[in-house]
């Protein structure tokens, strides 16, 4: 049997925009969209969880990933690896689930080289105001990262022309909304849908 190949999304925003918490909405309305949990060097958080939020490792682990190729993409952020697993996402895409990456620019730019069909989504906050009060209470790091995040996020602003969809989040509500908006248009586009409905197309082919 012929299966369509999932989508993948990737989801960049400045560190404090909203990300993970927008993240974790989209996926409790659209639970056909599956997360990839990264590999990171970075320590965890308090509440974070092994394999759930993040596989963490050390940088030894990290760099014997790199050397054998484990990754589809990393990158250093913040003074951390980030990377994305590539067995996982060779296999979930391939068995017709869609995958969603939260990964930085550096990442979402290595992905659509080898997937150039990748639906690349920008989370923009208001203003760079309402980002560093966001990152100041939300309280998880220290001043010294937040200012280095506060610092990256102009610069990364400045590439939000790479991506295809942009989305504010200001009022959370609505950019809950509009983020499931957008996934949920690139899974009812006419090719997928074709392939996804074949047997119901077929009976209504006209008679003859
Ligand atoms: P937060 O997302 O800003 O709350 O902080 P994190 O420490 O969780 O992530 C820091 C940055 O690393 C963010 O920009 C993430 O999108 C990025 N990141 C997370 N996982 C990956 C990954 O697998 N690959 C890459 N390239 N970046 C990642
Ligand atoms: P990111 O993953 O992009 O770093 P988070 O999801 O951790 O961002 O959000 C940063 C902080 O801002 C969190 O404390 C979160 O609860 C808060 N936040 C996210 N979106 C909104 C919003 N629309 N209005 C107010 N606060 C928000
Ligand atoms: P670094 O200099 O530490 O590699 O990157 C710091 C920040 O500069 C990154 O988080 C990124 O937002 C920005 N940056 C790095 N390279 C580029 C680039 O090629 N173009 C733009 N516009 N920004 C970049």
């Amino acid at each position: 049997m012929s299966m369509s190949t999932g989508s993948i999304f990737i989801v960049v925003a400045p560190s404090g925009a909203g990300k993970t918490s927008l993240v974790a909405a989209l996926l409790k309305a659209a639970s056909d969209v599956e997360l990839s949990v990264s590999f990171t060097t970075r320590a965890p958080r308090a509440g974070e969880v092994d394999g759930q939020h993040y596989h963490f490792v050390s940088r030894d682990a990290f760099e014997a990933m790199i050397a054998a190729g484990d990754f589809l993409e990393y990158a250093e952020v913040y003074g951390n690896y980030y990377g994305t697993s590539v067995r996982w996402i060779r296999e979930r895409t391939a068995a017709g689930h869609d995958i969603l990456l939260e990964i930085d620019w550096q990442g979402a730019r290595q992905v659509r080289e080898i997937f150039p069909d990748a639906v690349g989504i920008f989370i923009l906050p208001p203003s760079l105001q309402v980002l560093e009060s966001r990152l100041r209470g939300r309280g998880t790091d220290s001043t010294e990262v937040v200012e280095r995040r506060l610092a990256e996020a102009r610069a990364e602003i400045a590439l939000v022309g790479e991506y295809d969809y942009i989305v504010v989040n200001d009022e959370f509500e609505q950019a809950r909304t509009d983020l499931l908006a957008v996934v949920r248009a690139v899974q009812l586009r006419a090719p997928r849908q074709c392939e996804r409905l074949a047997r119901v197309l077929a009976q209504m082919q006209p008679a003859g």
